[in-house]
C-alpha cells in the first residue's frame, strides 16, 4: 500500500527549472510496487498553457527516469526517477480533471513527456485511460526505446506520439543517445501498422545532426512510414547547460552554437521534398 506524502508544488516555473531528490524519501520497495503497478508516478513537474507540444494549448507532464543520454539534453535532472516528485495516480486524475472543460475548448489536451514517459510506462497507460474518459485528447512524447512494453490496447489510449528521432545512422545515434536506434525504428513501424498518428520531433544539433545526408535519411524514413502528420524541427540550444554543469556531468556541446536560421530552412525543406509538412 502507497502511504500519502507531503507534496511540494508541482507546477514548475519553466521546463528549464532544475530538480534533484525529491522521491529520494520514497522507500526502494515503493518505487518497484508504483512501476509494478502504475499506481504511483515521479512527476519532474507540469506545465499549462503550452501550444507546442501537441495540437491546441495542452498541460504537459514531464516524468522523470530516461535510458538515454542525449549529447544535448536540456533536462538532464529528468534521467532518474528518484529526482521526481512522487504522485499517485488518484492526485494526478485529480490534477486534470481541473482542466478538463478548459482543454475540451482549447481543442488541446494532454501531452506525457519526460525524461522518457516509458519508463513508467503503466502510470502512463492509466493516466491516459483516465483522461480518455475525461474527453481529453492524449499525446505521449517518446524516444520510442520502450515502445514494445505498450501493448496493442494500451496504444489505443495514445491519440498521438511525439516522436523524437535523434539520429537514423545507427553508430550517429549510439554516439549521440548512447543507445541503440533500432527499437525506435521497429516502434514508428508498428505504430505506422497500427494507423496511429505521429508528430516527428527533430533536434538539429550543427556538428552532430545537421549533415544533409543524415537528414534525407530521416525524412525518408518519415515518408516511409505513411502516418507522419508534421515534422518540428528543433534548433538546438544551449538553455540546459547549466543543468549539466550543476549535477556535476560533463558537457561535452559547450562550444555549440544553435543553428543558423538557412540551416534550420535548408532542413526543413529537406522534409518538405519527401512529402511532409515541416516547421
Ligand atoms: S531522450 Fe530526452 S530526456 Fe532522455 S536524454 Fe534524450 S533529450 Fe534527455
Amino acid at each position: 500500500m502507497l502511504e500519502a506524502i507531503k507534496q511540494p508544488a508541482l507546477e514548475a516555473v519553466n521546463p528549464f527549472e532544475l530538480r534533484v531528490d525529491l522521491g529520494r524519501h520514497v522507500p526502494e520497495s515503493d518505487v518497484r510496487s508504483a512501476l509494478a503497478t502504475g499506481e504511483m508516478g515521479f512527476v519532474h513537474s507540469f506545465t499549462t498553457g503550452s501550444a507546442l507540444d501537441g495540437p491546441g494549448i495542452r498541460v504537459v507532464v514531464w516524468l522523470a527516469g530516461c535510458q538515454f543520454r542525449c549529447l544535448y539534453c536540456h533536462n538532464p535532472d529528468t534521467w532518474t526517477m528518484t529526482n521526481g516528485i512522487p504522485i499517485t495516480l488518484d492526485r494526478a486524475k485529480e490534477q486534470l480533471s481541473k482542466y478538463r472543460h478548459g482543454l475540451q475548448v482549447m481543442k488541446g489536451g494532454l501531452t506525457i513527456s519526460g525524461g522518457e514517459p516509458l519508463m513508467q510506462h503503466k502510470f502512463v497507460v492509466k493516466v491516459f485511460e483516465a483522461a480518455k474518459k475525461m474527453g481529453v485528447h492524449t499525446a505521449l512524447d517518446t524516444n520510442g526505446y520502450l515502445g514494445s512494453r505498450l501493448s496493442d490496447s494500451d496504444l489505443e489510449q495514445v491519440d498521438l506520439v511525439l516522436l523524437d528521432l535523434k539520429a537514423f545512422t545507427p553508430q550517429l545515434h549510439h554516439s549521440l543517445t548512447g543507445q541503440d536506434v533500432s527499437a525506435v525504428h521497429e516502434f514508428a513501424r508498428r505504430l505506422a501498422s497500427r494507423k496511429r498518428p505521429i508528430w516527428v520531433r527533430f533536434v538539429l544539433v550543427p556538428g552532430w545532426t545537421d549533415d544533409p545526408d543524415e537528414v534525407d535519411r530521416i525524412a525518408g524514413f518519415a515518408a516511409s512510414l505513411g502516418n507522419v502528420e508534421r515534422v518540428d524541427v528543433l534548433p538546438f540550444h544551449q538553455m540546459g547547460a547549466y543543468k549539466w554543469k550543476q549535477l556535476g556531468l560533463e558537457y561535452k556541446l559547450d562550444a555549440v552554437e544553435p543553428p543558423s536560421r538557412e540551416v534550420v530552412e535548408r532542413t526543413c525543406a529537406q522534409f518538405r521534398a519527401v512529402g511532409l509538412n515541416a516547421y
